[in-house]
C-alpha cells in the first residue's frame, strides 16, 4: 500500500533534505509545497503586484501554471507559467515576500487543492507547513522538524552559499526569525504539528538518523 508522508515545521530545521531521502529510499514523489508559495511570490514580484492586495494575489494564484517534478539528481524542478523558476524562487527577495503571500486565504485555497490532487494516489512524501494539519488531514504518517534557530540558520546559510548567494548569517537569521513568526501567528494553517504528529528534534542529529527514524516506521 503506498502512504501519504507529512513533514511539516520551521524553515532551516533539515525538511527538504530529509524529505527528499526518504522519498528516495521508499520510492516515492517528493512534493515541496514552498516551493509552490515562492513561485506565485516570484509572480508576483514579476507582475508588480502589492502584496497586501489580496484581491490581485488570489487572482493570481487560481490562474498560476504550475508543475512540479524531481530531477535526475533528485531536486525540486518548479515550472511557472512554463518557465522554470527553480533557481530564482530561491533569491532573498522572494523568502522576503513569501509569508505575506502565503497568508492569503485564496492563494493557500489553490495551492492545497493542487497538492491535494498531487498526493491523491498516496506514495508521496509531502514537506511544508500544514500538511499534517490542513493539506493531507488523512496521511498515515506526520512529522514535524524541528531544530534550535541557531542551527536552522546556519543550515539555510549553508545552502544559499552552495547554491552561490551572497548573504550573511545575521541576514538569514533574521529573516527566517520573520517568517517563522508571520507562519506561526497567521489565521490560516497557521505552523503548528498535527495533534497526531511525531515531533522531532533534529538539533545534533544528522540527517541519516532522522530519515531512518522515519522509513524504519514505513517498513516495520
Ligand atoms: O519551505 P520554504 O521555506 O521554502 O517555504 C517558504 C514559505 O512558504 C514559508 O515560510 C511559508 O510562508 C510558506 N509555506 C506555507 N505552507 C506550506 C509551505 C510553505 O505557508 N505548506
Amino acid at each position: 500500500r503506498l502512504l501519504k508522508i507529512a513533514i511539516d515545521g520551521p524553515a532551516g530545521a533539515g525538511k527538504s533534505t530529509v524529505a527528499k531521502l526518504v522519498a528516495e529510499k521508499l520510492g516515492y514523489v517528493y512534493i515541496d509545497t514552498g516551493a509552490m508559495y515562492r513561485a506565485v511570490t516570484l509572480q508576483a514580484l514579476m507582475d508588480k503586484i502589492d502584496m497586501r492586495d489580496e484581491t490581485s494575489l488570489t487572482r493570481l494564484a487560481e490562474s498560476v501554471g504550475l508543475v512540479l517534478r524531481v530531477d535526475e539528481k533528485g531536486n525540486t524542478r518548479i515550472v511557472l507559467n512554463g518557465v522554470d523558476v527553480s533557481f530564482q524562487i530561491r533569491t532573498p527577495l522572494v523568502s522576503r515576500c513569501v509569508s505575506q503571500v502565503s497568508q492569503i486565504p485564496g492563494v493557500r485555497q489553490r495551492m492545497m487543492q493542487l497538492q491535494k490532487d498531487m498526493a491523491a494516489g498516496g506514495g508521496v512524501v509531502m514537506e511544508g507547513r500544514d500538511i499534517g494539519t490542513t493539506v493531507l488531514p488523512d496521511a498515515e504518517m506526520k512529522y514535524f522538524l524541528t531544530a534550535s534557530v541557531e542551527e536552522r540558520a546556519r543550515r539555510r546559510y549553508a545552502e544559499l552559499l552552495q547554491r552561490g548567494f551572497t548573504v550573511t548569517l545575521e541576514e538569514v537569521l533574521a529573516d527566517m526569525a520573520e517568517r517563522d513568526y508571520i507562519d506561526a501567528q497567521r489565521a490560516v494553517a497557521p505552523l503548528k504539528p498535527a495533534p497526531d504528529a511525531e515531533i522531532i528534534d533534529c538539533t545534533g542529529m544528522t540527517v541519516d538518523q532522522v530519515v531512518d527514524i522515519i522509513t524504519s516506521r514505513v517498513s516495520g
